[in-house]
């Protein structure tokens, strides 16, 4: 039983072919540059590197291309179309409709397409790969997994935001949150390390790639997280600015020319570490220009892991203690130094880790020292496997859990 799972962006799918008898990829790849000059697909199967060149100018065109490779008599890592049992599709916002991920009909378009409002720029191209997928693959079932899900259990008094109750009923304004893929899967995992169940713990996930969100999680609910109306919210990012006053907004229009547009594009674009730097968005980067002496790179990753700090202890607040902390994403799982500076000084809520283990930490490990309260372990999220898992739950069936 394969799933084929995809992710598609405005120019760009994402695909991955997982066993799920085995948890193995048995193919993946990125079909990029759609409707542009040069398409290209650049794909590994069975661990080798493939870079196809074909006109694409559709995602129609990009699921065909994607099914030919999968299916090529050398190159493939399939025989035919019927080793494709399901496809399991990432969709960015489910709004308040989705609690959970849910089988592809019509009325399940109809809804992720009412909101592509809330997601203009991720909605409506996940939608053209799902109508390019029944085209393609009509026989084979989809199911739709949406970022926005794992956090619907948010209380209201935690997703409300504190303007005229109307923009809430009028216009569905309210903290959505992002990244549920990530943090559910990291909750999962940390249990399985813990050796406890999900409904004994409470846990605090760190997904901190180019998109950055914390999530507070209650026997595996999602109580708070830091990501809002849009992924804008919370912590600063690689050029996104995170949570600022809100005022900000008309100061700048009043004070400079930048039209509307134009302080969007600056907030979402110029700003987080890029913007403070004036460098670059990758901590790689700002890393190596902090210790060669630049201080606007220093105070960049400064005020990032003063942020991630700020969070986890309001929620350790939220939560009323806390089991266990997870680092994940390009920076939680790479970035040793963020994470010994995010968590430093919390001894006193029972957070330490060790030096060396943190360091040298390599795959999913527990790096907290041994006389800490609270267990913090570096975890590599996998959104993948946790979307074609959810596809087989959704289809009913029967596959041994990793
Ligand atoms: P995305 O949100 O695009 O999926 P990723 O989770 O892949 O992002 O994270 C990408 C970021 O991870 C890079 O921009 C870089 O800042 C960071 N990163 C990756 N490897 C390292 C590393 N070894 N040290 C520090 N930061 C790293």
């Amino acid at each position: 039983m394969n799933v084929l799972v995809i992710n598609s962006g405005s120019s760009s799918v994402k695909y991955k072919l997982i066993d799920m008898q085995s948890d193995a990829v048995l193919g993946s790849g990125l079909c990029e540059r759609i409707g542009l000059d040069q398409p290209r697909i650049v794909s590994e199967h069975h661990g080798r590197k493939i870079v196809s060149e074909d006109d694409i100018k559709t995602h129609l065109g990009a699921i065909h291309a994607i099914i030919d490779l999968l299916t090529h008599p050398e190159n493939g890592v399939v025989k035919d179309v019927s080793e494709i049992s399901a496809v399991g599709h990432r969709i960015a916002h489910g709004g308040d409709q989705f609690k959970e991920s849910v089988f592809i009909d019509e009325e399940v378009c109809a809804v992720i397409h009412e909101c592509s409002e809330l997601a203009p720029l991720h909605n409506p191209y996940m939608l053209d790969a799902i109508v390019a997928c029944r085209a393609i693959l009509p026989e084979v079932p989809m199911v739709a997994v949406f970022d926005t899900a794992f956090h619907q259990s948010l209380p209201e008094h935690a997703f409300i935001y504190a303007i005229p109750f109307d923009y809430y009923i009028k216009h569905r304004i309210r903290k959505y949150g992002f990244h549920g893929t990530s943090h559910k899967y990291l909750a999962e995992q940390a249990s399985n390390l813990i050796g406890k169940p999900l409904d004994a713990l409470k846990i605090i996930t760190c997904h901190l790639g180019n998109g950055a969100s914390i999530c507070a999680i209650d026997k595996g609910r999602s109580v708070e997280t830091s990501m809002g109306f849009t992924p804008a919210e919370g912590l600063p990012m690689g050029t996104r600015c995170g949570s600022i006053d809100p005022l900000i907004f008309k100061f700048l229009q009043d004070k400079t020319e930048l039209s509307v547009q134009e302080v969007y594009t600056m907030l979402n674009k110029d700003s987080g570490v890029l913007g403070i730097s004036g460098i670059s968005s990758d901590f790689r980067d700002l890393q190596t220009a902090s210790m060669n002496g630049d201080q606007r790179a220093k105070l960049a990753i400064d005020i990032f892991c003063y942020r991630v700090k700020n969070i986890i202890g309001s929620y350790i607040a939220v939560l009323n203690g806390v089991d266990a902390i997870v680092f994940s994403g390009g920076i939680g799982e790479n970035a040793s130094n963020i994470r010994e500076q995010s968590l430093a000084d919390m001894d006193w809520l029972g957070i330490e880790i060790d030096p060396d283990l943190n360091r040298q930490a390599k795959g999913n490990i527990e790096i907290s020292s041994k006389k800490a309260k609270v267990r913090t372990y570096v975890i590599k999220t996998d959104e993948e496997i946790s979307i074609a898992k959810d596809t087989a739950l959704v289809l009913g069936w029967n596959f041994k859990e990793n």
